[in-house]
């Protein structure tokens, strides 16, 4: 094993990432001057979970960092439904805002899918809405779910054309599996989704060249499960108890065994992680293009 940043198997999601900002801020400079425009991202925080106050901090801090408004919102964990909705509704019509993004998970009387159909899909950043999400299906201009976009732009870093390969996603939820599989069937790979259910998942994983693993289990995917040459996305983020003062973050796949037999693999940290935050900005300023009516830049 290696795993170092030298080392050239490693999808190194930090520094795709920071790139990707940096071409963002680029075209948000070029958006102020020739349209006066400003893309604009509402962040709403429920309650205090720490968490989502961290990341709830960071997308502030980064959509301020590429020239973009930022504007937060947080509310007591008691909010009433109603009243949450009443600002969504304020969001939406609101017109310096152009993405509103809910974080997730919300308290538990607030129902988490009505708050989801309340925001505009126009401004959806989060791409969880059920038009985009059928949008994204059916070949259309989607808000598409931030991790999937950025695991599958990672992937044509390294691959190029992904057409004709086998691919294998662990993992079926609504905002990372499914849409992870409409991209990739929207790159014309040949697509497998696995899930609990799913019989002989080594055998399986085994076929894939390329393995997006979205499990929420700490290594789960084992190094002999990995096709020799196969890329291997890690999507999973996991904390675990390995004796220091600190919990140990490690992603779905053994990444020692995983790395023996792929021909690239993203880290957990610094691989699929620090793509999220990038995509959803760059889906801030594509709403922002789409509601103007300028030309979508190439992001
Ligand atoms: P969910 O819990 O919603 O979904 C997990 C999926 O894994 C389910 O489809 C489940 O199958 C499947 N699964 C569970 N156990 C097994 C098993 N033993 N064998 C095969 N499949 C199994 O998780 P998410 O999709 O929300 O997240 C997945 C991981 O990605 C988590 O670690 C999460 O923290 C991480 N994540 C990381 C992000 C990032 O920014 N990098 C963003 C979002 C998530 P079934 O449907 O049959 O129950």
């Amino acid at each position: 094993m290696n795993g170092t940043a030298n080392d050239p198997k490693i999808i190194d999601g930090k520094a795709f990432a920071a790139g990707l900002r940096a071409r963002i801020a680029e075209i948000v400079a070029g958006l102020k001057q020739q349209h006066d425009l400003t893309p604009g991202l509402a962040v709403v925080l429920v309650g205090e979970d720490p968490a989502s106050q961290v990341y709830v901090r960071s997308k502030g801090k980064q959509t301020q960092e590429t020239g973009m408004n930022s504007f937060e919102h947080k509310l007591p964990a008691e909010t009433a439904q109603a009243d949450l909705l009443a600002l969504i509704d304020k969001l939406n019509n609101d017109p310096a805002v152009h993405g509103i993004l809910v974080q997730l998970p919300l308290p538990k009387q607030i129902d988490e899918q009505s708050v989801i159909d309340a925001i505009d899909p126009a401004k959806d950043v989060d791409g969880f809405h059920v038009i985009n999400a059928g949008r994204l299906a059916t070949g259309g201009a989607a808000m598409v779910p931030c991790t999937p976009l950025g695991c599958l732009m990672l992937l044509q870093d390294r691959l190029g054309d992904l057409s004709g390969m086998a691919a294998v996603i662990v993992g079926r939820s609504n905002i990372v599996g499914k849409p992870m599989a409409q991209l990739l069937l929207g790159a014309n790979c040949t697509v497998t989704i696995a899930h609990s259910r799913t019989r002989d998942l080594a055998d399986v994983c085994r076929r894939a060249d390329i393995l997006v693993a979205a499990v929420g289990r700490p290594e789960m995917i084992k190094g002999d499960w990995v096709k020799p040459g196969a890329a291997v996305i890690d999507v999973g983020i996991n904390r675990i108890d390995a004796g220091g003062d600190k919990p140990k973050l490690v992603g779905d796949v053994d990444f020692a065994g995983a790395h023996e037999n792929a021909a690239a693999i993203t880290p957990v940290p610094g691989g699929v992680g620090p793509m999220t935050i990038a995509v959803l900005l760059r889906n801030t300023v594509v709403a922002a293009c789409r509601q103007a009516g300028i030309a979508e830049p190439d992001l």
